[in-house]
């Protein structure tokens, strides 16, 4: 039985004594919020059970989102399916998330707190700064006068009294001088903790952008690539095109071989799509066996030569399982491409694309399609 720590035991199997259902470690009844956790989680598994859906990551995001109510079109989108009596399956779903919108909001949400944040640190640096310059003037200034008052009381002939005054203040001013190193020292020290900060954000905002088995860029890159590319193309009266790519059957890859070398499948494919990267083609990993393209300054046929060239050296590779020294047999991937400046709305193209993908599976897949 596969990962038998998981199957949930009745409390006798274990020599417990029964308690309530659903009950707390410490035998005390769960909470209401922790009820609803748990019913939303069955409702979550029974609705990826009832639809056949693969358990992947996006997949139980997307219906996590849809069941609890966060993402409400994603929501309205299944109850329309149902009623049409549709299927809800992978290929829908696939085409669903692809093409949200919702998605690209919560990334730009995710922008702008960046943004905010490395704005405050920058704020926070020129303050610090400008505090430990003056801090850094006056401990000069007062270094200096102290230097003048010792002098001044070493020259004064005979005045005992002057002497015994003088000394307490110049001990006194020693003891701000201190202080005010020790100030400024823990200035400099938070201005370095700044700057590591910022280095980390700048680190973090380059990691959010990669995919990190693949190491293509991801999908949130893709997305900005595509705004800016699309507004750029417009603007240069230059064609644009976008590809989706999906890989053939790669369900059963993963059944017959599994996941793990599913994975390595999927980065020997990010390889050979990466290697027709340039400055007028971006390759990027879109989720899951998904990947997009967008081919700068390029009309739709010259985009399908290109793309095409990649499907046919992909579908002459034999790829071996190393595990196990066996062929995987053939790798192929079908895709869909449209030409982004056609259409006024440039997401539209992304459902173009993706209507050329899947008619490109169902006319029997290992093939581009250009609309
Ligand atoms: P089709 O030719 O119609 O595209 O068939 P398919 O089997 O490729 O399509 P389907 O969408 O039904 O299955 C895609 C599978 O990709 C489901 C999931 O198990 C697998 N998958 C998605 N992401 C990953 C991943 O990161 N690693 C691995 N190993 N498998 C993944
Ligand atoms: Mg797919
Ligand atoms: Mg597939």
């Amino acid at each position: 039985m596969p990962y038998p720590s998981l199957v949930r035991r009745k409390p006798r199997d274990r020599g417990e004594s029964a308690s309530a259902p659903n009950a707390k470690p410490d035998g005390r009844p769960p909470s209401r919020a922790m009820e609803e956790q748990r019913e939303l989680l069955d409702r979550i598994s029974s609705f990826v059970l009832k639809h056949d859906l693969t358990v992947t990551s996006a997949n139980m995001a997307a219906v996590c989102g849809a069941l609890s109510g966060a993402n409400a079109q994603l929501a309205e989108a299944f109850a329309q399916r149902e009623i049409a009596g549709e299927p809800i399956d992978q290929r829908w779903l696939d085409t669903i998330v692809r093409l949200d919108p919702g998605t690209n909001d919560r990334m730009s949400e995710l922008e702008k707190l960046m943004d905010r944040l490395e704005y405050s640190l920058m704020r926070f640096t020129q303050t610090a700064k400008s505090a430990q310059d003056e801090t850094s003037d006056s401990r000069e200034a007062l270094g200096a006068q102290i230097d003048a008052i010792a002098d001044a009381t070493r020259a004064v002939r005979n005045p005992a009294s002057t002497q015994v005054d003088m000394a307490d203040v110049i001990q006194l001013s020693r003891a701000m001088l201190t202080r005010i190193e020790q100030v400024e020292n823990a200035m400099e020290r938070s201005q370095a903790e700044t700057q590591e900060l910022r280095a980390n954000l700048a680190k973090a905002r380059t990691e959010a952008d990669v995919d990190h088995l693949t190491k293509l860029p991801n999908r949130r890159a893709f997305e900005r690539r595509f705004a800016s590319a699309a507004s750029e193309a417009r603007t240069k009266g230059e064609p644009l095109c976008v590809a989706f790519c999906d890989v053939d059957h790669f369900k059963s890859v993963n059944d017959t071989h599994g996941h793990d070398a599913g994975d390595r499948i999927l980065t020997a494919i990010a390889s050979t799509l990466n290697e027709i990267a340039n400055d007028e083609c971006f390759v990027s990993r879109h989720g899951g066996e998904e990947f997009v393209l967008l081919f700068y300054g390029l009309g739709k046929e010259a985009a399908w030569r290109k793309l095409d060239g990649v499907r046919r050296v992909m579908a002459r590779k034999t790829l071996m399982n190393r595990e196990t020294g066996k062929p995987f047999g053939k790798i192929t991937f079908s895709g869909g491409i449209a030409e982004v400046t056609e259409d006024t709305d440039s997401r539209s193209a992304l459902s173009r694309a993706d209507a050329a993908l899947y008619e490109a599976k169902s006319s029997g897949r290992n093939r581009i399609i250009a609309v």
